[in-house]
């Protein structure tokens, strides 16, 4: 033990981006004590239910111990040669665009740098999606239109500077507990101003100066009128337009559209008193931060919203300032760190993109590789398509439960039952798309495994090996990298521990950087279209020997030297689009994609609760976590039950376009009058209920490909 630790390993908390240092300690029962780590920046010592909680979930309760093959037990070896092989034979037969990887935000920085390496640089298809894209892909869109990457520009610490924070799309309360500790803790001290806009009365209206019910899909005509208002009031900064702006003109003419109060309140559904309040304390206070989650995202306008709220900003100077900017916080411990390393279908690693030759030809030369993919593969549900017309037939599913989360998800079964060959790793062994799997691979958890992850503030941060492994489960990077030695690719793959792998994915994001040139502008050439800067520079971390690694501490990209992380990028105004400035995005009001009518008139919105995770695999090992909500519910508000004759507790039958589930009705005041709510946990392997992203449809956002799974008319009756 080591006497100056006590026993205590310092490492990350497995849910949220919020990204919580966690300090644990094996105890006498062969479990682990936790306590918050109170040097990690991301929240100093707190946590919140689940994070406190992650010493019930650890062991082999539940878990998937060792490899399958049609049901059958195998070794290591066996499962691993016949994945190689199948891929290999399907690649042979119908080429390389008939495999694909769906993998996960619960992955390592480690884990998803291999698979996209094999997916995309070896196999050589843009084929490789993560289940981010259900979570903040309109966000990454939103971001490269206005910024010309994926950058998010602020930190934490910008929510206790602001003097006001706007939540939008996002109960923080309940989906990031303790970025919502800081907020209120901030709010005590220097008297933060808090506006929530949000359908739903949520647990992060409690600290809310002012809570904006808007109609469900109103966001942009909402912020559009805000654009308008801030122009007629002269609120603008025109300094900032100019030098470090463009399109500004044409962003407004559209946002004139709802230059009328009356206009706004009649798309929105707000009171104009209220419409005005949020305007006036927008004007008002200059350090403003504007924290928008998945009520944005899983939009079918999802990447026009985000876009809403940036040209605000943008508008009036508020980013990269402290206390000031437009802030996506991500769901997921990695969803930062997956989209960085190129895990989304649509981007290449290192931020480098698909549509740049002098890109693909740096990171052809990086991997010694001549069969990097050279366009965009299919994002998430795409893929899911593909597979049902049959063009897709072999797909490896990594730390992700597609039967449960995806829309449509009696579909989503349906076609993976049909599909001729899936591998499934995970760490559980009852997981809904487990039963789909001609392969199964056990995995280690979180506590075994270790690697790194990046949470919504770009903090790169250690998750460390603290337990032994139950069974025979492994690391997913090494899975990935022993098939891929088995399908021909060992030299590229022949990694010894997962620092090595870490290493060389630094080294890429500092690819065809010049001497001095820290952003990565290099001049442009024949050969060579317009140079754009890369912020994501992780040079400070190339090289770092074994014990380095192991010693890594948490630290915000770009990191030019080791611990000496940059808190806030896009301070001098200097953006990564040609011209080096941002770009405002016009952006149209539209109805969500599939509209209420006499059947189903009753609009379904989903989403987390506080203590619970995912599809439960992990929380629901957690008796104390359990207490809180032990079952799926539907809340609905009192004149809508006894519209549709439902009382408080009783089951009833709730269906949509798409399916049925059957759901005890909760009574709320909370829920506005024709909504629902219901929480997305459960699936058919956890209660007999039903899984509520049955119901959902498959409409998306026409950029980003995020399903719209706040939107959708329902009917319901009693049973
Ligand atoms: Fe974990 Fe998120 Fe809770 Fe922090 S806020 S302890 S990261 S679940």
């Amino acid at each position: 033990m080591d006497k100056k630790t006590n026993g205590w390993i310092k490492t990350t908390c497995p849910y949220c981006g919020v990204g919580c240092g966690v300090e644990a300690k094996p105890n006498a029962k062969g479990a682990l004590d936790i306590r918050g780590d109170q040097s990690h920046p991301a929240n100093y010592g707190k946590l919140c239910s689940k994070g406190l909680a992650l010493g019930e979930t650890v062991g082999a309760q539940g878990r998937l111990l060792r490899p399958s093959i049609e049901g059958e037990p195998a070794s290591w070896d066996q499962a691993l040669d016949h994945v190689a092989n199948q891929f290999s034979e399907v690649i042979r037969r119908h080429g390389k665009q008939a495999v694909a990887f769906y993998v996960s935000g619960q992955l390592l920085i480690e884990d998803y740098y291999v698979a996209n390496k094999l997916m995309k640089g070896f196999i050589g298809t843009g084929n490789i999606d993560t289940n981010s894209r259900l979570c903040m892909s309109s966000s990454v869109a939103g971001h490269q239109r206005a910024f010309g990457a994926d950058l998010v520009p602020g930190c934490y610490e910008d929510i206790e500077l602001a003097d006001l924070v706007v939540l939008t799309g996002s109960n923080l309360a309940w989906c990031h507990p303790v970025l919502f500790q800081r907020l209120r803790a901030a709010q005590a001290t220097r008297n933060t101003k808090v506006v929530v806009i949000d359908p739903r009365k949520t647990a992060s209206c409690d600290i809310a100066d002012l809570h904006l019910p808007l109609k469900p899909g109103s966001d942009i005509a909402l912020f559009n009128g805000l654009l308008a208002y801030l122009n007629k009031h002269q609120h603008l900064n025109d300094r900032y337009i100019t030098e470090h702006t463009e399109g500004f003109c044409q962003a407004l003419a559209t946002a004139s559209d709802f230059a009328n109060l009356y206009t706004i309140a009649a798309a929105t559904g707000l009171a104009i008193s209220d419409i005005e309040a949020f305007y006036r304390l927008f004007a008002r206070h200059p350090r403003t931060v504007t924290v928008y989650s998945q009520g944005i995202n899983q939009s079918s306008s999802g990447t026009d919203k985000v876009n809403s709220i940036i040209n605000c900003h943008l508008a009036t100077g508020r980013i990269g300032q402290p206390g000031s900017g437009p802030f996506s916080v991500t769901g997921q411990p990695n969803a930062m760190g997956g989209r960085e390393v190129g895990g989304l279908a649509t981007m290449l690693a290192a931020h480098m993109t698909f549509d740049n030759p002098h890109h693909h030809q740096l990171i052809s030369q990086f991997w010694h590789t001549n069969k990097l993919a050279d366009t965009p593969g299919l994002k998430a549900i795409d893929m899911f398509d593909a597979i049902e017309k049959g063009t897709i037939k072999a797909i490896w599913i990594m730390a992700t439960n597609p039967a449960v989360t995806l829309p449509v998800s009696r579909k989503i079964n349906k076609i993976l039952e049909n599909c001729p060959f899936v591998v499934v790793s995970d760490c559980m062994a009852k997981t809904d798309t487990l039963r789909h799997a001609n392969v199964a691979l056990p995995a280690q958890g979180w506590s075994e495994k270790s690697g790194t992850v990046t949470n919504s503030e770009r903090r790169i941060s250690r998750q460390r090996r603290i337990l032994p492994s139950p069974g025979e489960a492994k690391p997913d990077w090494w899975m990935i990298c022993e098939v891929a030695k088995r399908m021909g690719y060992a030299e590229a793959f022949n990694y010894r521990h997962e620092g090595e792998i870490f290493s060389e994915y630094a080294t890429m994001t500092t690819l065809g950087r010049e001497a001095g040139h820290h952003n990565g502008r290099l001049p442009s050439s024949p050969d060579r279209p317009p140079a754009t800067p890369r912020p994501l520079n992780l040079a400070g971390l190339v090289n770092l020997n074994h014990s380095q690694y192991q010693q890594l501490l948490p630290q915000q990209w770009p990191v030019y030297q080791c611990d000496q992380p940059t808190s806030r990028l896009l301070k001098d105004g200097r953006f990564a689009t040609a011209s080096g400035k941002a770009r405002f995005i016009p952006t149209t009001h539209h109805q969500p994609a599939s509209t209420p009518n006499r059947q189903f008139s009753l609009i379904l919105n989903t989403g987390r609760l506080r203590d619970h995770w995912h599809t439960l695999t992990r929380t629901g090992l957690s008796p104390r976590l359990s207490e809180h909500i032990s079952e799926p519910f539907i809340t609905l508000h009192p004149l809508d039950t006894a519209r549709y004759g439902l009382d408080n507790g009783q089951l009833a039958q709730v269906s949509s376009r798409y399916g049925q589930v059957r759901l005890r009705v909760r009574i709320s005041h909370d829920t506005p009058q024709g909504q629902a709510f219901a929480p997305f946990h459960w699936s058919d392997s956890t209660t007999s209920l039903g899984n509520i992203n049955s119901l959902i449809g498959a409409h998306r956002d026409p950029l980003s490909g995020q399903p719209e799974f706040k939107c959708t008319p329902i009917n319901i009756r009693p049973l």
